[in-house]
């Protein structure tokens, strides 16, 4: 007999028949002799269409009480999943964030989780019940409902997982693994039957949204492997785990990309301490999101600075510009900004990077055969990444993948 987390995200409990279906796939599990939590998110598009509404009333509604509504989509899905159970013959209870002892910090609507407390599911373990979980949330110490961001209910599964000691963390979704690419947008990107905590990570952070990063950073620090397959039938999934030497061999583990990037570049910066720490502070004010940062060095005595952030963050760059600029140049600058918006972030991701030379060259000779210019670069220990033209990116990736072998 063995405990099971599975998790099952949005479009895996999409409609009635869906939800039907997650309850046979947990009564299979039951009908092994196996203990199943089930941590489940809202149901596929209902989280988007609560944002919608509140964002129809308000241009800006308060983050505690999108919080509040946000919940709401889980706490339906729950309730839906168990009555569903119980039909079928299961002893099931539901669990909010809450009763789940899920307790979180930090701000609404990127809460974190700070402690979890498995009483309760283990009270209901011990008398042999299905608990079913709602992903996506927790409440702070005040006992405000806090959500844990977008795709958070990786983050609620992998954390329930640790702190009950699961033997297995099933992560059930739409595709039945983790990709060399995204299969919706790369067609012969193929199945990686594993892959290391620290590729999945950088492959999270740079788009590839098959799992939350911040889960993966969680499953990485507190050694949770799991699983990534899928919902909708039984083929072997993705093993996450730690990096062994044999995942050294393989170069590029996967490609991924991120849409609707902008670019702000800031000219005639004066070339001097601290130039930096202003620019990037009243962004950071103004709590926009930074993402690829590129320096030039100066001449005559200038700099410039390049970074890209989402589209939607660059009114709000600008805005928060403006004062710093005019700081600039009292100090001696002649600053300027520049910002082109219509770009996207291509990324090669694999640990072989470490100990492989030529990968860059490669990309970007693959990328320039096929026509394709690139913007900005930046590099970390295991990841490459370039802007393109928007229109181009899924041209990009398909070539990249091509070049790194990930075809076949
Ligand atoms: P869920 O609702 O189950 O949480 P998500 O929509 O968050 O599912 O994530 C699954 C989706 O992630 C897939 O439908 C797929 O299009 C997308 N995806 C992006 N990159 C990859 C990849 N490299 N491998 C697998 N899926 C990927
Ligand atoms: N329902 C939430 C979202 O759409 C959480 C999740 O699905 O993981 O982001
Ligand atoms: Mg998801």
């Amino acid at each position: 007999m063995a405990l099971i987390v599975q998790k099952y995200g949005g479009t895996s409990v999409g409609t009635i028949d869906r939800i039907r279906n997650v309850a046979n796939r947990i009564k299979e599990q039951r009908d092994q002799g196996h203990q199943v939590v089930a941590v489940i998110s809202a149901m596929g598009g209902v989280t988007d269409r609560l944002i919608s509404t509140a964002q129809e009333i308000s241009e800006n509604p308060s983050e505690r009480e999108m919080d509040v509504l946000l919940s709401s989509g889980e706490q339906q899905s729950i309730a839906l999943l168990t009555i569903a159970l119980n039909e079928i013959g299961i002893k099931a209870v539901s669990a909010t964030g809450r009763q789940a002892g899920i307790t979180t910090s930090g701000s609404h609507t990127r809460g974190r989780i700070e402690s979890l407390d498995p009483s309760l599911i283990q009270e209901y373990l011990e008398d042999d019940y299905t608990i079913v979980v709602a992903g996506f949330q927790g409440t702070n110490p005040k006992g405000l409902i806090q959500t844990l961001g977008r795709g958070g209910s990786d983050l609620s599964a992998i954390a329930v997982a640790s702190s009950i000691k699961a033997d297995l963390c099933q992560i059930l979704t739409d595709v039945d693994g983790v990709y060399t690419a995204d299969p919706r947008v790369v067609p012969k990107a193929r199945k990686l039957p594993e892959i290391s905590y620290d590729e999945l990570l950088e492959l999270a952070s740079v788009g590839t949204k098959v799992m939350q990063s911040r889960s993966v950073e969680f499953a990485k620090k507190y050694g949770v492997k799991f699983e990534v397959r899928s919902s909708l039938n039984q083929n072997p999934g993705t093993i996450v785990t730690e990096e062994h030497e044999a995942m050294e061999s393989v170069v590029i583990r996967g490609v991924s990309i991120e849409r609707s990037q902008a670019r702000v570049t800031i000219t005639g910066i004066p070339d001097t301490p601290g130039m930096s720490a202003k620019i990037l502070g009243s962004l950071a004010e103004a709590e926009v999101n930074i993402d690829m940062i590129v320096s030039n060095i100066a001449h005559d005595g200038l700099a410039r600075h390049s970074f890209t952030m989402h589209t939607s963050d660059l009114g709000r760059a600008q805005k928060a510009l403006k004062p710093a600029l005019i700081e600039l140049d009292e100090l001696g600058g002649n600053s300027s900004i520049e910002t082109e918006a219509g770009i996207a972030k291509l990324s090669c991701v694999g640990i072989g990077m470490r100990s492989h030379t030529g990968v860059a060259s490669k990309m970007f000779a693959a990328l320039g055969e096929a026509g394709i210019n690139i913007g900005m670069i930046t590099t970390s220990e295991i990841k490459i990444s370039v802007t393109v033209e928007e229109e181009q990116i899924e041209d990009a990736a398909r070539v990249v993948h091509t070049a790194f072998d990930l075809d076949t």
